[in-house]
């Protein structure tokens, strides 16, 4: 699969799920790749997200009716999202963006652009896995997803004929099924699904590091420095860094998660980017034992078994980049998971918090900026950068060899805000 053509010179900036992908599919392709990264590969949101491959997630976090759930969940202390006040006059504007990304013209087109991208995830997971020698780290049963009430889910169901247009599978578990599949789960009157397509990574931060070994291994350049300066002309872009290097290369690409709009800026390109908080608990010894992750929609909290414990992970909070974590809301993702988990618990306890890149629309920001055509974008991908991350890979290196990107790019173009 090596490029016919000239190898280019690339830079990519960031070292997450979602760069060190690129990384690996541009060396694999021949480019001659420098990867650099403040932090060590994986060490950022990749590095302790909820590891599920979702790949029927098509939906948009903005659908119709949403803005009237929101007072409910911020009056409740454990409820599913928390804006810090000091931040409103910020996320105001990101907000409304949002808002006006639920109509439900905008929603059929988002999930129809998500769906594309969402389709060949699993096997460009197959084909990364296999290339990296992985395949150990993930887990294909599915997971079961948990509605609190008849009622909650008549509400949703349109996502799930929807689902099944688009050919994506699920299924309903009977209350026996579930008790033999989960055990340690309690249904209290609620609703259980089955997501077949689902499959998960036990250990995500592992996962990434291994896709950024392997494209050292393959003859790429691993530098541990921060990105302070870009510069981009049409030949060509150079970057500078903190450590007072300056390296020249025909193209660059920006996986820098929520912090992209640093170097967009110095282009002159601003992205509605919230940093959308989410925490974890992990228990290293837990009193229950899960095969499958297992996700409360109601409650948007996920349980997953991993391969240093059991994670519960979840919740929405906006703050400000640099703020510190509030692990009040990861002790609430526990509480609120009791209510389907009473038994929850254990010993070797640890608290993590990441920040999602989030676009009001939920889709990321893919392709090549229109002024700078040598400077390819992979950021934004919100809740799903493990899922997308090496399909965004595949694409940034078709790109980058000039080949046709196989999708239609023109949703997730910089520009469409
Ligand atoms: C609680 C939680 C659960 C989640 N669960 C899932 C899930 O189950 N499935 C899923 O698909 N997704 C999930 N996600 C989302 C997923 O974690 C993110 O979408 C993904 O990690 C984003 O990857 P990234 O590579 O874009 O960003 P990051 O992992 O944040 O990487 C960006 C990197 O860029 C580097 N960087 C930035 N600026 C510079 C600079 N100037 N110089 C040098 N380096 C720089 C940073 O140091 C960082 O390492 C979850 C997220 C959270 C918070």
């Amino acid at each position: 699969m090596t490029g016919t053509g000239p190898r280019p010179r690339c830079v990519v900036v960031g070292a997450g799920t979602v760069g060190s992908a690129c990384a690996w599919y541009l060396q694999r392709r021949g480019a001659r790749v420098t990867l650099i990264d403040s932090e060590l590969p994986g060490q950022s949101t990749s590095y302790g997200n909820a590891g599920c491959i979702s790949k029927t997630s098509v939906f948009p976090f903005s659908v119709p009716g949403v803005i009237r759930k929101v007072p409910s969940w911020l009056l409740d202390p454990t409820g599913p999202l928390r804006i810090r006040w000091a931040q409103l006059p910020r996320v105001a504007p990101w907000l409304y963006r949002f808002w006006r990304a639920g109509s439900a013209r905008r929603v059929r087109q988002i999930v129809a652009a998500q769906a594309s991208l969402m389709e060949p995830v699993l096997r460009d997971f197959d084909d990364i896995l296999q290339g990296t020698g992985s395949e150990f780290l993930r887990e294909a049963r599915g997971a079961i997803l948990l509605y609190e009430s008849e009622k909650a889910f008549a509400a949703e169901a349109w996502k799930f004929r929807e689902r099944e247009r688009l050919g994506l599978e699920w299924r309903r578990l009977a209350p026996e099924e579930l008790r033999k599949m989960e055990p340690a789960v309690r249904l209290n009157g609620g609703v259980a699904l089955h997501e077949t397509l689902w499959q998960h990574v036990t250990d995500p931060a592992g996962l990434t590091r291994r896709f950024a070994d392997d494209a050292v291994q393959r003859g790429a350049k691993w530098l541990q420095d921060r990105v302070t300066g870009v510069t981009a002309q049409a030949s060509g872009v150079r970057v500078s860094t903190q450590s007072g290097r300056s390296i020249g290369a025909e193209l660059l690409v920006l996986a820098t998660g929520v912090w992209s709009n640093r170097l967009l800026g110095q282009l002159g390109y601003r992205v509605p980017l919230a940093a959308k908080r989410g925490y974890h608990v992990m228990y290293a010894q837990p009193t229950v034992e899960l095969k499958y992750p297992v996700m409360s929609a109601s409650r948007h909290v996920l349980l997953i078994p991993m391969r240093h414990g059991l994670r519960v992970a979840g919740t929405a909070e906006f703050a400000a980049i640099d703020a510190p974590p509030d692990y009040a809301r990861a002790r609430a993702l526990v509480e609120s998971a009791r209510h389907f988990m009473p038994e929850l618990g254990g010993t070797g306890i640890s608290q993590w918090m990441g920040q999602r890149p989030m676009t009001p629309d939920s889709l990321p920001v893919l392709g090549a900026l229109p002024r700078h055509p040598k400077v390819l974008c992979a950021f934004g991908h919100g809740h799903y950068g493990l899922t997308q991350g090496p399909t965004t890979g595949r694409i940034i290196s078709r790109l980058a060899f000039g080949e046709d990107p196989v999708i239609d790019l023109s949703p997730f173009a910089v520009t469409r805000f």
